[in-house]
């Protein structure tokens, strides 16, 4: 039996399995989604001294005043994004621990991440390196620009609040693709779904979250 923290059960598959059955009580429905989300360690994604509260579904914080995703928002958002068929390319906004990133990777065939805090881009990459994520491409810079060179994407999801739908990400979106997307200030957004139809762009609002403000600029 191994000593490391796996063997003192606080990351044990019975407590992931107890996460898994919680997102399905709250309305979780895909499989993949479930499948993926059972198997991603995300004890990992967060600081040594928050392990234990991984499996948890809460946002922790990773520092520098930002948060790892509630799981339930994980798993919601890439269920909204995979809905009507899987997108094959999926660009990221906020990378941050690489949680998301890391349940989209197995569903998808590449994935774009960007993160403005250089500090935590590494420690992500390090992360993708470490479990041989090797379908996670990332790149450090100012998310409301998208990723240009590597679009248009099939599916957008962007995991820090703007105040109003970021028009760099629409002209990204690819013919039928979808933009997973939480607008509005303070307190609380609306989480949307954008699908584009050629010009035209088909807006769902879809749950109240809470997610930290997209910031503008690099650090
Ligand atoms: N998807 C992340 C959640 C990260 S929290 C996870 O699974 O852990 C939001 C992240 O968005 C933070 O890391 C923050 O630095 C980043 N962020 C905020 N504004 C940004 C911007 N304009 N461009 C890129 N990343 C941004």
């Amino acid at each position: 039996m191994s000593v490391d923290i796996e063997g003192i059960g606080m990351t044990s598959q019975r407590t992931r399995d107890r996460l898994i059955q919680r997102l399905r009580e709250h309305g979780i429905r895909n499989p993949d989604v479930l499948a993926v989300m059972r198997e991603t360690p995300r004890h990992l994604f967060v600081d040594e001294a928050l392990a234990s509260r991984a499996y948890e579904d809460t946002a922790l914080p990773i520092g520098f005043r930002q948060t790892i995703s509630q799981p339930w928002v994980v798993a919601r958002m890439t269920e909204l994004l995979l809905e009507g068929g899987t997108p094959d390319t999926v660009l990221e906004v906020g990378t941050g621990s690489g949680y998301q990133a890391a349940v989209l990777a197995p569903l998808v065939r590449q994935v774009y991440s960007v993160e403005r805090n250089a500090d935590l881009l590494r420690q992500a990459e390090a992360r993708f390196r470490k479990l041989r994520l090797r379908n996670i491409a990332t790149r450090h810079a100012d998310g409301h620009l998208g990723w240009p060179e590597k679009g248009p994407f099939e599916g957008i999801i962007v995991t820090a609040a703007p105040e109003s739908l970021p028009e760099e990400l629409l002209h990204q979106l690819a013919e039928g693709g979808r933009l997973i997307v939480p607008v509005g200030g303070g307190m609380g957004q609306d989480l949307l779904r954008v699908t584009r139809n050629g010009d035209t762009f088909e807006k769902e609002s879809l749950e109240r979250v809470i997610f930290v403000p997209l910031v503008p600029g690099k650090a």
